[in-house]
């Protein structure tokens, strides 16, 4: 039995099949349909809704790591691949990626099929640095997809097949000085706060204030960053060091929980992306994600604060907001609009249910679509409505799992059969 990163879902898979290489993929999944078993790429197992889960067999991703090749623009990695890990070696050649998300214990594999994304204006998601891929079709047939197709491929959810090696852009490693302040939401939304910096991100409390956090490239080296206590600290832990601190200066008032799962530096910190961009020490939570217009932030922020304290379902945890720049794939929640994202997230051991609920009925109805990595109640329908390019991408599936083998039930729901 598996369960994933927050401990919310469990899957009690018929059998685990671990391929060591591309071959092995192959044979894994053409042996499932000699069975007429349905077989399930699994990744890192991070992601919040069942679009991993496995009833029949898992394809178990972990062994199919490292990179293939690289140069000054491109790397082609295999799949199952730890971002970090790719983050590592990238920066030992003093490259990066230019989408870092706030979790990096996750395979490109599946990042790249649920539209991973990071925070910019002008930033798009992972998927959007995809530039060609190996994948393994329904029928165990080994395709490279370079063309139209990719627009499928970028935000899969692991319906189209096995993604083996996944060909990505790679920037210049940048230093990134980085800061977070305390500030009215309001005066935040009024100054365009959200467009001004490489990198921002909200946590918005129902009092209506917001820690407001920012980053942008500066020409230092990222070498050491001064702690709280005025020690210097590697930048990695400056974090850790300073957030209670910096945070209960800013909001004495918020409950300790709340303080630690909020900040993250002690008011500015200094360093490469992947070390500055990452949460440190997330709090395991049930999360549910909407991308909305971008235009539409501030009365979407509005009226889930009114309908929240109408229901008395006011969350106990800030709300994140991040932004995203529009992309192409054919179901990436942020297809063909600039995109602010907002999540809710609430602390494991309390239902999420009722809040979520509420939180898609809000969201849904200033035109958010959710995250499919974050627990949402879509289904076919919606994603017709939603999804200029979605018979486009049922199209693809025909084509590529005309058998359904990767099928499971949630996707039966939010793509039909
Ligand atoms: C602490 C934390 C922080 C996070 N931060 C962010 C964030 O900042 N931004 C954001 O957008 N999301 C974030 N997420 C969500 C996360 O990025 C997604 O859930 C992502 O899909 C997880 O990757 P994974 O390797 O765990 O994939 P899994 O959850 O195992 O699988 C996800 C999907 O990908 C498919 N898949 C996996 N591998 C392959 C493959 N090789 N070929 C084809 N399909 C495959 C699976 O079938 C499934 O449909 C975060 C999650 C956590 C727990």
């Amino acid at each position: 039995m598996w369960t994933n990163w927050s401990g919310g879902l469990q899957s009690r898979p018929r059998a685990t099949d671990r391929p060591l290489d591309e071959a092995g993929v192959v044979a894994a999944v053409r042996r499932a349909a000699g069975r007429g078993q349905r077989i399930r790429p699994v990744g890192a197992r991070w992601s919040w809704s069942p679009v991993a889960v496995s009833d029949d067999v898992a394809l178990d991703t972990s062994a199919l790591t490292g990179i293939v090749a690289s140069d000054a623009q491109r790397v082609r990695v295999r799949a199952g691949e730890k971002l970090h890990d790719l983050l590592a070696e990238l920066a030992r050649h003093d490259l990066s990626l230019d989408v870092v998300p706030r979790g990096d214990g996750v395979t490109v594999g599946g990042a790249v099929s649920t539209g991973t994304h990071g925070s910019g204006a002008r930033i798009g998601s992972l998927s959007s640095l995809v530039r060609a891929v190996r994948l393994v079709d329904g029928r165990g047939e080994l395709h490279r997809i370079d063309g139209p197709d990719l627009d499928a491929v970028r935000v899969g959810l692991g319906a189209l097949g096995v993604l083996t090696e996944v060909d990505l852009d790679v920037v210049p490693e940048r230093t990134l000085s980085a800061g977070e302040e305390l500030r009215p939401l309001v005066a935040l939304l009024d100054d365009g706060f959200l467009e001004v910096h490489d990198w921002t991100e909200l946590e918005v409390f129902p009092d209506g204030t917001a820690l407001a956090r920012w980053a942008d490239p500066v020409e230092a080296e990222p070498v050491e960053e001064r702690g709280v206590a005025g020690r210097a600290v590697a930048v990695g832990s400056a974090a850790a060091v300073g957030s209670a601190h910096a945070l209960s200066r800013v909001v004495p008032r918020l409950a300790p929980a709340l303080r630690r799962s909020a900040s993250r530096w002690s008011g500015s910190t200094v360093g490469p992306a992947h070390r500055v961009l990452v949460a440190e020490r997330p709090v395991r939570a049930e999360v549910s994600e909407w991308a909305l217009p971008r235009e539409a932030l501030g009365r979407a922020l509005r009226e889930l604060d009114a309908a929240t304290a109408a229901r008395g379902l006011v969350p106990r945890m800030p709300v994140l907001v991040r932004v995203g720049a529009a992309e192409t794939g054919w179901l990436h929640p942020a297809f063909g609009r600039d995109t602010a994202w907002v999540a809710v997230r609430v602390r494991n051991g309390t239902d999420p249910e009722p809040l979520f609920s509420l939180v898609s009925s809000v969201l849904g109805d200033v035109g958010g679509r959710p995250h499919w990595a974050t627990r949402h109640d879509w289904t076919a329908p919606d994603v017709d409505a939603a999804y200029a390019r979605a018979s486009d991408f049922r199209r693809v599936r025909d084509r590529l799992d005309p058998d359904r083998r990767f099928a499971n039930p949630h996707l039966d729901a939010v793509l039909g059969p």
